[in-house]
């Protein structure tokens, strides 16, 4: 079969046989998708040509940019010597050798050993089972239930969904027993009239307390969290909020998953969002930025404290034909090479995060913007009718619609979460880039007005 060269023949061959993930299919079948063919640094190329800023990294993921021919040399090669073995039963290879020790070196001292996957998904669902089983060792069979948040994300898989706190994913496949839901930090869209941040912060981080002692501590397992809610929002909390929650896990009997598949590898000025935050978790769940979205790979970084109890226990009865796969692992060395060698994160941290910070601040003065919150290299745009009153539009998502494909007109990628833009785009973007950028969604926001 050849391909059509045609955009619309292309368009038409794609709805009549591809299901899209997260796609409104109805629209997507009269609209068409758009086809992206190439990429270098951060901008795309779409089949009519056109020139696009990525402003979203692809999913959160190409942390190091498009076109590093150093990957995909990494990855060749790797392909050539060994494309696939597996990592069962006793059995390993060097990429996954390397790329565990070197995750040991870059994450927080308490962390040492990692358990691979594929996905983030596949990273947390792997958690669900790695701490059940960790307090079956324990003999405490009974503490199973994790504690999560609203509007959270940690993936779309049975176990991940179920985890996550988005309601359209719950209504269309119901979550599966012991997770509870707990507020999320979103000081502007849920804080009580008068409320500090501070106040609020304190309040939402006392919520976790307070279903400990609902449930019980001893039927909690752990509570997972995002140090920034992603895909709910890019929900920054405020400066109280991580300080009370740390208190909280460190004086009851549970752990605490940092689940890191946007914030780790560098979005947030830190390699992990932990760091930035100042957080000691027991597990980090990775994926995204770990190959810069060259390769499909996730990892979960057990502390010392954890993984000794796992050890102990012997059998651990679960794994992915692709957990470290060889060619994944390449591209994540790869990748790390690419990022300790050109100091990526402290670009975020010192050039490009504040270069761009203050200018997306600026936003916040704009008639149609409520805030515009920025860490590291992630940020939103709350739109409102009335920045006052902090109210939300009453046909909710249709204005955050609306931009987001102004956004796209003008070319630049920004995603829209109800009415809420967001950027994460790739760590290499340059000063001159971040001009564009801003000048790009600053059209977007006087189009949207
Ligand atoms: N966890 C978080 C915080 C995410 O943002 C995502 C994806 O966006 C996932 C987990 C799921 O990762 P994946 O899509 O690789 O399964």
């Amino acid at each position: 079969m050849s391909l059509p060269s045609s955009t619309a023949e292309l368009r038409a061959l794609d709805a009549a046989h591809h299901l899209h993930p997260f796609s409104d299919m109805k629209s997507l079948n009269a609209e068409g998708s758009r086809i992206i063919v190439s990429a270098e640094g951060v901008w795309l190329t779409d089949s009519d040509g056109n020139r696009i800023l990525d402003g979203m990294s692809g999913l959160w993921c190409v942390n190091v940019g498009y076109g590093r021919q150093e990957i995909v040399d990494a990855v060749a090669r790797q392909m050539g010597e060994l494309p696939y073995y597996n990592t069962f039963f006793k059995t390993t290879h060097k990429p996954a050798i390397e790329l565990a020790a070197r995750l040991a070196e870059l994450t927080p001292p308490q962390f040492n050993r990692v358990f691979f996957t594929g996905s983030g998904s596949e990273s947390n669902d792997t958690v669900i089972k790695l701490v059940r089983r960790y307090f079956q060792i324990k003999e405490k069979p009974e503490k199973k239930i994790i504690i999560s948040r609203r509007n959270a994300y940690h993936g779309s898989t049975v176990a991940a969904g179920s985890l996550g706190g988005m309601a359209p994913m719950h209504g269309q496949s119901a979550p599966i027993p012991d997770i509870l839901h707990i507020a999320q930090p979103y000081w502007w869209g849920e804080a009580r009239q008068g409320e500090t941040p501070e106040e609020f912060g304190l309040r939402t981080a006392q919520a976790l307390e307070a279903a400990i002692d609902a449930m019980g501590e001893d039927r909690i397992a752990a509570f997972i969290a995002e140090p920034i809610q992603g895909a709910g929002g890019v929900i920054i909390p405020p400066a109280t909020y991580w300080p009370e929650i740390a208190r909280i896990c460190r004086e009851r009997d549970i752990l605490f998953i940092s689940d890191e598949v946007i914030c780790g590898f560098g979005r947030t000025g830190a390699w992990f969002g932990c760091e930035t935050f100042h957080t000691e978790p027991d597990i980090l769940v990775m994926a995204k930025g770990i190959t810069s979205g060259y390769m499909p790979l996730g990892a979960v970084m057990v502390a010392d404290r954890v993984a000794e109890v796992l050890l102990e226990g012997g059998d651990f009865n679960h794994g992915y034909t692709y957990s470290g796969h060889p060619a994944a692992c390449a591209a994540a060395i790869a990748n790390l090479d690419i990022m300790q060698r050109e100091d990526l994160v402290g670009r975020v941290a010192n050039d490009a995060g504040p270069y761009l910070k203050a200018r997306w601040s600026a936003f916040a003065e704009h008639p149609l913007v409520g805030e515009a919150p920025m860490i590291g290299l992630v940020g939103a745009l709350e739109l409102t009718p009335d920045k006052a009153g902090r109210t939300k539009f009453p046909d909710v998502g249709k204005v955050g619609t609306l931009a987001r494909d102004f956004s796209f007109k003008n070319g630049l990628v920004m995603r829209a979460v109800r009415d809420r833009l967001i950027i994460a785009p790739p760590l290499v973007i340059s000063h001159d880039e971040i001009d564009e950028l801003v000048a790009r969604a600053r059209k977007t926001l006087d189009d949207t007005y």
